[in-house]
């Protein structure tokens, strides 16, 4: 008999996203795959060298747990420039992906009982770790087109219980960059209930047009003692399989994440710890750059096309690299009979018959949405959105079944 723990997880839609892409690709049909949480690009040169050079050094043993005092030295500089606060080495943790240091945070500050708000639509893994922790998801509502929580619904569901809240801007899915007020106000509502804030910013190097990335501990510096900033080299490198994020927060954090990391993962892999150095020693930041072009010219691309569609408004997609449709128009508009009923089957729909993959808002917990990745390679994308514009604009008008 498997452990209760196990029950209480659901898989993770997004990649079984990418499982349905892969198997319609495998079967013989030509897959433009718009579910993937990366971009496709290579990596910057400068972290493949590091990477061969620490290999062909014979770096192989392990590091501390926490990683190595001179990558997390280099990460406190890094992130001291974009936060206008300082961190130093003992401030910050390194992770296998950000994904550990979430886990790590829910880990250190959940109780069984606990309650956590979380703004809903989410990245799925946010309630699966308050469960495996022991603690309770609670959600709030984060309402289109903005997607940007209404504070007095936060404030609402804040109980006896609850121990901390989870944001993450700018935002997986919905491409929301919460602004500076909302920020603040989180933060006040942080300090006024004692509450932990896990603040997970993955996506802070991909904001566009006017909007601006700004961490909770810039726009509320009153808040770094209870926050634990997450961030990951996993999408602003393009290097996801890698497995390398990083944390920041107090000593008390830092070193109950040490603990943890000693009997979980032991550390982060060294290569890559190794590789991600030496580009923060030696890069001037035109890869990222590059790679921001190129993503704010995707993202035009992108809009000017879903502009087409007739059923739903373009998304804002002012930050990440998702466009994400809010479809509860067009679901409410299908005639009766047509075996379409949901952003389930659409994405269904999308994979069969437009040959798109997609993933349904039911993943991130929002029934109406629909995502749709821009870190696709350029002409795949342009296909891509052309085929979904042409099916959504077809649905209206399809045979209801007998
Ligand atoms: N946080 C968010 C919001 C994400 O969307 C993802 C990946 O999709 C992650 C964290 C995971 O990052 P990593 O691959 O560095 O573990």
């Amino acid at each position: 008999m498997l452990a209760q723990r196990i029950s209480l997880l659901s898989g993770s839609g997004t990649a079984a996203a990418r499982e349905a892409a892969k198997e319609a690709a495998a079967a013989g049909h030509q897959i433009i795959d718009l579910a993937a949480g990366e971009v496709i690009i290579e990596p910057p040169l400068s972290v493949r060298e590091g990477a061969i050079a620490a290999i062909t050094a014979g770096t192989n043993r392990y590091t501390e747990s926490v990683g190595l005092p001179t990558l997390r030295t280099a990460i406190a500089k890094k992130l001291s420039a974009q936060t206008g606060i300082d961190w130093n080495t003992d401030n910050i943790v390194i992770t296998a992906g950000a994904k550990q240091g979430l886990l790590d945070a829910a880990l250190a500050v959940l109780d069984p009982g606990d309650e956590v708000i979380i703004i809903r639509p989410c990245w799925p893994t946010f309630p699966s770790q308050v469960v495996l922790a022991g603690a309770k998801p609670v959600f709030v509502d984060a309402c289109p087109p903005r997607y940007i929580p209404d504070i007095s619904a936060i404030r609402g569901v804040v109980a006896p219980r609850t121990k901390a809240i989870i944001i993450n801007s700018p935002n997986n899915p919905t491409g929301a960059v919460y602004d500076r007020t909302t920020l603040q106000a989180i933060g006040d509502l942080a300090i006024n209930y004692q509450l932990w804030i896990i603040s997970d910013e993955c996506y802070s190097s991909f904001v566009f047009t006017g909007a601006r990335h700004e961490s909770i501990v810039s726009a509320h510096p009153g808040v770094r003692s209870r926050t634990i900033l997450v961030n990951a080299f996993s999408k602003e490198l393009a290097i996801t399989g890698w497995r390398l994020g990083y944390f920041a927060a107090s000593g008390k954090i830092t070193s109950a994440a040490r603990k943890l990391q000693t009997h979980t993962t032991s550390n982060a892999n060294v290569i890559a710890q190794h590789a991600i150095l030496h580009h923060l020693q030696v890069s001037d930041g035109t890869f990222e750059r590059e790679m921001h072009q190129r993503l704010a010219d995707a993202r035009s691309m992108g809009l000017r096309i879903l502009a087409g569609l007739e059923d739903a408004s373009p998304p804002n997609a002012d930050g990440s690299f998702f466009f994400y449709l809010d479809l509860s128009g067009l679901v409410s508009a299908l005639p009766a009979g047509v075996p379409v009923r949901s952003t389930d089957d659409i994405a269904r729909l999308l994979l069969k018959e437009a040959g798109v993959a997609s993933v349904a808002g039911g993943t991130f917990g929002d029934v109406n949405g629909l995502r749709l990745s821009f870190g696709a390679p350029p002409d795949l994308l342009v296909s891509g959105l052309e085929r979904v514009v042409e099916t959504l604009n077809g649905l209206r008008t399809r045979q209801a079944v007998a």
